[in-house]
């Protein structure tokens, strides 16, 4: 490995050894561009490396809020602005009880990469909260939202840092945010969140662009060796925003989802997750919190299997689409064993490098999660333009750019790999497109 690049990953390692998903998305993005860095020599005397693993800023405040039986509650809220040098920050907010330092620095780090493999002009930036939702009434969320905005505000604007929804946030804690933000700054200021529903602001698609992008990506791994989507079996992970998404695309291309997992364990259904009942089951189940994964199985005759991940079920395609690392050394070692030939990233870093490693070295052809899933920012900015342009356009004028961009970031990512010496090697691939843009622009933009 370049020598530089090796003294930064130290570096990292001790600065920020209470950070541990931080130095792994480091690790990952850093050992991908040694090559790349050999022949920037220019790169070490501006110190790029040390400023790209330094970010710009990042705040922690404290959120008070009143539950519904009157006790006074507070939680801790994260803002992490990674870098700016292609836009304004932009990256999603995540409410759930894992949230911390490390956590919220990994994510706007690898958000970095993935915004500049859109094409677009958006920084990266993470934020969130330990708040869990979960057990909440729609009450104690809004007031919840209200509180957070109400310190989060002085951070945020629409040529700034425009947050959007991740685990925990989607349309209606956005909505509440918006409210809030509208009614302490008395702007109505469409563009300081992505996400809002149709009505005030949204764009059509983005609930379905990360699954519906994380699917076009894969349609350009597998024509790549001449194969199509058409009756493939495919094992997912969580039932969230993205997993649906993703559902719905297989089913409307011809492949047969197996599986749908949570916390609490994983669906079996031999006879595919593909009719409209079903689909519309599990979106129930994350937006109105209607039935569980239990009953889904028990409903349609499926199979549950209580505490377990759904690694061990055999299929043509596995799509991880929960949370990070939720496939270790171990379950790539299954994955393998049961001849899986597609191995596609949709939630963020679900793969520990290890895993990663052994994957590849099996013959599995990897999409890694900075490019698959990076369809939901993409039409999050496609919903920034609409905002800045006061229109709004067709959910066909959408899809066909949302196509383009995940088309581009593939054959980006195909020539990085390849005009770098790394071969067909999608990982690699992504990660050196991403740093390349945002490299040159801080090259162009002086030391600071
Ligand atoms: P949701 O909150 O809608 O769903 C998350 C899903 O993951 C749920 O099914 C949840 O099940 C499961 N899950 C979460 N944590 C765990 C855990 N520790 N163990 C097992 N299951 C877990 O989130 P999204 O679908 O929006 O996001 C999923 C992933 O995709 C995240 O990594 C996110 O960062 C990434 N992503 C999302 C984008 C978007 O547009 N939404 C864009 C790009 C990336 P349960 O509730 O039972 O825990």
């Amino acid at each position: 490995m370049n020598k530089y690049v090796e003294r930064v990953i130290d570096s990292v390692c001790k600065k920020d050894a209470d950070k541990p998903e931080f130095i792994q998305a480091v690790k990952e993005v850093f050992s991908s561009v040694s090559n790349v860095v050999d022949a920037h020599p220019e790169f070490e005397k501006v110190g790029l490396l040390e400023r790209l693993v330094e970010p710009d800023r990042a705040v922690s405040f404290r959120i008070t809020w009143v539950d519904d039986t009157g006790r006074t509650r507070v939680n801790r809220g994260y803002r992490v602005q990674f870098n700016n040098a292609i836009g304004p920050y932009k990256g999603g907010l995540r409410f759930h009880p894992s949230v911390n330092p490390s956590l919220m620095h990994f994510l706007a780090f690898e958000q970095t990469y993935k915004n500049a493999l859109t094409g677009l002009n958006l920084g990266g930036a993470k934020g969130g909260s330990d708040f869990d939702p979960r057990d909440k009434s729609n009450w104690e969320i809004m007031r919840f939202c209200q509180a957070f905005m109400t310190e989060f505000y002085r951070y945020i604007g629409d040529d700034t840092d425009v947050p959007a929804g991740d685990i925990g946030v989607g349309g209606r804690e956005i909505g509440y945010l918006y409210g809030q933000y509208k009614r302490i700054t008395g702007i109505a200021e469409r563009g300081v969140l992505s996400g809002k529903n149709l009505s005030y602001g949204g764009s059509l698609l983005r609930p379905e662009a990360t699954g519906y992008g994380a699917v076009y990506y894969l349609r350009d791994m597998l024509a790549h060796d001449g194969r199509e989507l058409r009756n493939k079996t495919v094992v997912l992970s969580g039932y969230g925003n993205v997993s649906w998404g993703v559902i719905r695309k297989l089913a409307e291309l011809g492949a047969v989802p197996l599986t749908v997992s949570g916390s609490a364990g994983y669906v079996y259904d031999r006879n595919g997750i593909t009719d409209p009942e079903k689909i519309n089951y599990i979106y129930d189940m994350r937006v109105n919190g209607v039935g569980s994964l239990s009953d889904y199985a028990e409903k349609f005759g499926a199979e549950f299997h209580a505490g377990q991940k759904p690694w061990a079920v055999k299929a043509d395609i596995v799509m991880p689409c929960a949370t990070q690392n939720e496939v270790d050394i171990d379950d790539a070692k299954l994955i393998v064993a049961n001849g899986t030939r597609y191995y596609a990233e949709c939630s963020n870093m679900p793969t520990t490098n290890e895993a990663v490693d052994y994957l590849l070295s099996n013959g599995v052809t990897v999409g890694p999660a900075k490019a698959v899933n990076a369809g939901g920012v993409a039409v999050s900015g496609l919903e920034m333009a609409q905002n800045s342009m006061r229109i709004a356009w067709s959910e066909d004028k959408v899809d066909s750019r949302l196509y383009d961009i995940m088309h581009g970031i593939y054959t980006a990512s195909v020539a990085a790999a390849e005009e770098h010496g790394m071969g067909y090697n999608l990982v690699a691939g992504a990660n050196i497109a991403g740093f390349m843009r945002v490299a040159e622009s801080m090259c162009d933009e002086g030391i600071y």
